[in-house]
């Protein structure tokens, strides 16, 4: 019973992804006031700022508790450039985003639907090709950060990966819970959703962050179950068929999750889809 609670924690976290949150690796959410009559709900995550463009054009640099999300629209269906400066060469450039504020639920790998940027547009320095998730780094993740964007590792990896991507190896560089560094690659994987091979490769790498933190003696209860359910998906997706089944086998027989019908229908339609061999994206259905 020691996550009996959590199912409920859980369905929180859902109904924020259903309302438009983007998931981040978050405990809490803020409700973040938007530059018009529409407020942007977004979880709190770990430390970092984030660039947030507003209808009028002024960019408001706002305070966030992660490392992942960072250009964030408003909600006001308009697209506007924001001015960037790289943290780590200085270059200074306008990142345009374009989103809208339409969303009608999630998939069962929580992207977020309808017509809004999923995952939210990242500025990506065309100079030293850093990913700028904030531009005011503390000294000593300035100085790792620095060294790893100069490393051939890096830059070997830039030119065929997507900025969430990029993002995921620069969170592992700076040593990152592994919980949110498995989101960050889930969102990359949104990222290439056309392209299956390298969609597979990153949630490949989700999968095996999400089990590393499963395996591992930090874990909060409700990620734990958000942990133990995309990590089913994505075995799913990832055609292990007998890895998803025996997951959602183990989960429904489980009182932590069996307590919440929404819980137990998502874990139906996983079983569903799981036996017909199906591993294509699918919409939650509420
Ligand atoms: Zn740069």
């Amino acid at each position: 019973m020691r996550f009996a609670k959590n199912v409920g924690v859980w369905l929180i976290c859902l109904s924020f992804f259903l309302a438009g949150v983007q998931p981040g690796a978050t405990d809490t959410a803020v409700v973040q006031p938007g530059s018009t009559d529409t407020t942007v709900e977004r979880p709190a995550t770990t430390a970092t700022t984030v660039v947030q463009p507003s209808a009028t054009g002024a960019t408001v640099v706002q305070p966030s508790a992660t490392g992942t999300a960072v250009v964030q629209p408003s909600a006001t269906g308009t697209a506007t450039d924001t001015d960037v400066t790289c943290p780590l060469c200085h270059t200074s450039f306008k990142a345009h985003t374009d989103y809208s504020s339409s969303r009608l639920g999630m998939r069962l790998d929580l992207k977020p639907l309808g017509t809004t940027a999923a995952p939210w547009i990242i500025p990506k320095c065309p100079n030293c090709h850093f990913i700028v998730y904030d531009q005011d780094l503390i000294d000593t993740d300035q100085e790792l950060l620095l060294k790893f964007v100069n490393s051939l590792e890096y830059q070997d990896i830039v030119p065929d990966n997507s900025t969430y991507f990029l993002l995921a190896r620069l969170q592992e560089a700076l040593g990152m819970d592994t919980y949110e560094i498995a989101h960050t690659y889930l969102k990359a994987s949104w990222q290439v959703d056309t392209d299956r091979a390298k969609c597979g490769k990153y949630l490949e790498a989700s999968l095996a962050k999400f089990q590393a933190y499963l395996a591992s003696d930090k874990i909060i209860p409700h990620q734990y179950v958000m942990a133990e359910m995309v990590s089913g998906e994505i075995e799913r997706r990832l055609g292990k068929f007998e890895q998803a089944l025996s997951r959602f086998s183990r989960l429904q027989k489980s009182s932590e999750f069996s307590g919440s019908s929404t819980v137990m229908s998502i874990i139906d339609y996983q079983l569903e889809l799981i036996g017909a061999k199906d591993s294509d994206p699918h919409d939650i259905k509420m």
